[in-house]
Formats: structure tokens, sequence, C-alpha cells
């Protein structure tokens, strides 16, 4: 099987954890309070209250099953091993393997692939990019995999507003190409081969600094785009295995489609249409289902190869905020994850 043990069936190939991150500053200021608990892992439970109540005299709740959650106190490293580090190997196997960080702006997406870049931050903590990193350079050291002597590269792009573009090659905007045979291939993608982790955080840092330069508010771009970031195995060029690990665009993007200007709204309908599309491959995944809908957008498309085949896995964080304000968010994202399983 793709992951080492005994076959796997396709229920296995998915994995959904949710992540809800702390209460901020900024929220326990505007005397907005936390209705999220996570009584067990793999349990989640949305309280809804008007306002603050002690636990016992919420009004009503909903409960959620996956295969993990992980409260506030969560860090990285944990999240990590529970979601895309089972999926590392696969890849020295010929395998696809995908992560997607899936929630509402805010709710710590980047936080957990991409870590704290900044030089105030010095790193740390790592994001599950570098983590990934990490252990593709340990298993490159196991001995039946060293003979096959691999070379790993890092790709990272983004799609904003259905198009593609190049991070490592300051957004150059790349062609997508399908040949007749259904392969699907990013024209001029930039792949940069990498020895060790550092090189990696390199790639990262460059990519995330062209991702978001220019960016007039915090949140604005990056918040509108799916950042998505590849290792790539190689055996005398030819594809052996790859590691895709995705930055997704805020799901609440649907609420603009009614009131912004035109091309906010036209950027919401584009989200909305891309994370609709990869929710049914992922499905399609799980059920083993003959048709696979990857045309339906550009994120499915450019991930067609992860959605096929008996060696693709994938796994996916549901990244929630604590608060009652965003509680309509949290319900959304976790009715999303909740049917991708
Ligand atoms: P998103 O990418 O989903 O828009 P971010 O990852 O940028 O959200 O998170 C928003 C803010 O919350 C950032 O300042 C981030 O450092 C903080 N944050 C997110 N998740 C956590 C967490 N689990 N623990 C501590 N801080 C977090
Ligand atoms: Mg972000």
């Amino acid at each position: 099987g793709a992951l080492g043990g005994p076959e796997l069936g396709p229920q296995h190939r998915i994995r959904v954890c949710v992540r809800k991150r702390p209460l901020n500053p900024r929220e326990a200021g505007l005397q907005d309070f936390d209705v999220v608990t996570v009584p067990c892992r793999g349990l989640v439970v949305v309280h809804e209250a008007r306002q603050r109540l002690d636990l016992s005299r919420y009004l009503e709740s909903q409960t959620f099953r996956f295969d993990h959650a992980f409260d506030e106190s969560a860090p990285n490293e944990l999240v990590y091993r529970h979601t895309a580090q089972p999926l590392v190997e696969s890849i020295f196997r010929g395998g696809m393997a995908t992560c997607f960080a899936y929630g509402q702006t805010g709710s710590g997406k980047t936080h957990t692939m991409v870590g704290d870049l900044s030089a105030k931050g010095q790193g740390c903590p790592k994001g599950i990019y570098t983590l990934a990193a990490q252990d593709v350079f340990c298993w490159l050291q196991e001995p039946s995999y060293k003979q096959l002597e691999l070379q790993v590269y890092g790709a990272f792009f983004e799609i904003y507003g259905g198009k593609v573009y190049d991070l490592l090659n300051w957004r150059n905007r790349l062609k997508v190409l399908e040949d007749g045979k259904q392969q699907i291939q990013v024209v001029g993608l930039q792949e940069e081969e990498v020895s060790c982790v550092e090189d990696v955080m390199k790639l990262i840092e460059m990519g995330n600094r062209c991702r978001t330069s220019g960016q007039t508010s915090a949140n604005t771009h990056s918040s509108r785009s799916h950042a998505i970031f590849q290792m790539i195995l190689r055996k005398r060029g030819k594809l052996h295995g790859k590691f895709s690990l995705i930055d997704l665009a805020g799901n609440e993007r649907g609420a603009d489609t009614g009131s912004a200007d035109r091309r906010t709204r036209l950027e919401g309908a584009e989200i909305n249409k891309s994370l609709l599309a990869l929710k049914e491959c992922i499905r399609a995944l799980g059920r083993n289902k003959a048709h696979t809908p990857f045309r339906a957008s550009k994120l499915t498309q450019v991930l067609r190869d992860s959605f096929i085949g008996e060696n693709s896995c994938t796994c996916m964080i549901a990244t929630i905020s604590p608060g009652m304000r965003s509680c309509e968010h949290t319900l959304n994202t976790l009715r999303y994850a909740n049917r991708v399983k």
C-alpha cells in the first residue's frame, strides 16, 4: 500500500482534521468570547450563544466528529504529526500526497502551513511546509530509498482569480495545458533543486515575499489566492512522487458576492467554484469513483494527479476561529469538512 502497510482502501486515503486557534487580544477587546470546545480528540462542539454564559447554560450546541481535532493548545508539531507527516513516506513509494489548510481568513491557515517567517520569529514556529521538508530529507537517507538516487525539487505557485502565477519567478503568469492523454502541465513552472531543509526554507521565504509584496492591507491579496507549495521527487528527471501543500484562499468569500465591486465579486465566485470543485474531487478519491471532476476549476486541474490513482492520499486541516462573532463561518467550515470525509 501507499503508506507501507496493508493495501489502503479508498476510504483511508482521506483524513480530515480540525484545528481551533486561540481567541486573540483583538477579539477579546471586542468582547468576543470562545464558543468552541474540543472535548476529546476528534470532537468539535460549537455552542450557539448570544452572550457570554457559563457552559452549562449555552442555548444549543452542534457536535462534529473528525479524524482528529486540535484545540488552541496544540502546537504546529502536534498538528503536523497527525496530518501531513503520515503522508510523507508515500511519495518515496511513488505516491501523490496533498495537504490542504481550509478555513476563514484569520483562522490560522498560514500559521499552520507556513509558520512564522518574520525576522522576529526567526522561523518559529515552524509550519507544515518546513516540517514536511525536514522529513523528506530524513527519508531520503533511508537505505532503500537512498539507492533510488532521487533528486528533490521545490515549486511554489499561486492561483489568483483563476490565473496561475509562479511565486519563485516574480509572479510570472503560467499557462496550464492538458494534452490528449489528460496529462496536465503547468508550462514554465520553476522547479528549484533542493538538497537540505535550509534550501527549502529559502524557497518558502522567497515565494512568500513574492506572494505578499505589493499588498495594500495585511490580508487582502493572500486571503484571495491559493498558494501551492510542492516537493517533487524525480528519478533521472522522471517524476517519481509529489507532495503538494496548500494554503487555500479564505472560504468566507461567498459573503462578498452580494455586496462588493465587480472584481471582488468575480474573485469570490472563482474561489467558491474552486472550493466546491476541490470538495468533489476529494470525495471522488475517497469513494474510488471512476470520474473525477478535476476540470471544474484551475485549482483542481493543476492538482489532477493527486486526485487520481491508487497512490494518492490527502489530508485536510480545517482551521477555525473560536469567537462567537465567527460562528457562522466556523459552522460553514465544519460542514464543508464534514462533507469531504
Ligand atoms: P489565515 O492564513 O487563515 O488568514 P493566519 O494564519 O494569518 O490566518 O492567522 C491569523 C493570526 O492568528 C496570525 O497573527 C496568527 O499568528 C494567529 N494564529 C493563527 N493560528 C494560531 C494558533 N494556533 N496559535 C497562535 N496564534 C495563531
Ligand atoms: Mg493566510
